[in-house]
């Protein structure tokens, strides 16, 4: 079956973890504006909700949902709900994320779990979940969201092996799930200026401004990212036209590294 064939001219339903806020949600409203119909799938309920009603004002058909990626009935649940209100998901962004950052010496192990399992449990419970739904439509895009950090990053060892981790997650995904017409990818986000990158300049007792600007200066095209520059190379991984490129990571950094 080729692409055309897949989609008789409905519109597909993603969903998107962490959409509340930050990269998510340029994703999500980057979908919308593509065709899709997006849940939002978020622990923030009210932020959810308020991504989701920003892209129905704009035109296009969204949900916010509330759930914890790492709690498996909730996500099942939520699967479900989308699959009720929106139709089946076909498009998994698997974007929800936290930082628990410190030095291997300080770092407890209840913060190399929580980084455990929102990225790796969240992504294995949403995927696994949505996947029956792609495998039966014999269609489907996975994009699981990586970091430059999965290179290795001094006060990540959990983040940093989450971020590896889900690339050999979505490889293993293209793999087995190929001959459904299901594609994974990952997209390996640079700095991008979020709450996340903020919160880090607070923790690091660093002006969010003045953080912003030595990563700009550290970024090969002399900026930081925003979140529509990662949104697009989602985009592009989500599009009809991608069913050949799977397996794959794009690393959206401004350079090589960033
Ligand atoms: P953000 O602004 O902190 O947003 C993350 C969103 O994920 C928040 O809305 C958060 O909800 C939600 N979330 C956290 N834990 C969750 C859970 N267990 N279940 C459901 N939702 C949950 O972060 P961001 O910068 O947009 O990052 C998005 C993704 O890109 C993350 O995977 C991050 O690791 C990755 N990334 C970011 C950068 C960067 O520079 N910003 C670089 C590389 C990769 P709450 O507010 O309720 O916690």
């Amino acid at each position: 079956m080729t692409d055309a064939q897949a989609s008789p001219g409905q519109p597909k339903t993603a969903i998107v973890t962490g959409g509340a806020r930050g990269i998510g949600a340029a994703i999500a409203r980057r979908l919308s504006a593509d065709g899709l119909q997006v849940a939002v799938l978020d622990l923030d309920e009210a932020g959810a909700k308020a991504t989701a009603a920003g892209i129905v004002e704009s035109g296009g058909q969204a949900i916010g949902v509330a759930a914890d990626v790492s709690d498996e009935d909730a996500v099942r649940a939520a699967v479900a709900q989308v699959a009720t209100e929106l139709g089946p998901p076909l498009v998994v962004v698997n974007n929800a994320g936290v930082t628990r950052d410190n030095l291997i010496f300080k770092m407890g192990a209840t913060d190399w779990d929580t980084v455990m399992n929102v990225h790796l449990r969240g992504a294995f419970l949403v995927t696994k979940a949505a996947q029956s739904y792609m495998v039966d439509a014999k269609w489907g895009r996975i994009v699981n969201i990586s970091s430059t950090s999965a290179l290795g990053n001094r006060g990540q060892v959990n983040y940093s092996a989450a971020k590896a981790g889900l690339q050999g997650f979505t490889k293993t995904l293209a793999i087995e799930l190929g001959k459904y017409g299901v594609t994974a990818n990952s997209v390996a986000p640079g700095f991008i200026d979020t709450e996340m990158t903020r919160a880090t300049a607070a923790r690091l007792g660093l002006d969010p401004e003045e953080h912003m600007k030595n990563a700009a200066a550290r970024t090969p095209v002399g900026r930081v990212g925003r979140p529509e520059d990662i949104a697009n190379a989602v985009a592009f991984f989500v599009d009809e036209r991608s069913g050949f490129v799977s397996g794959q990571v794009i690393y959206a950094a401004g350079g090589p590294r960033a």
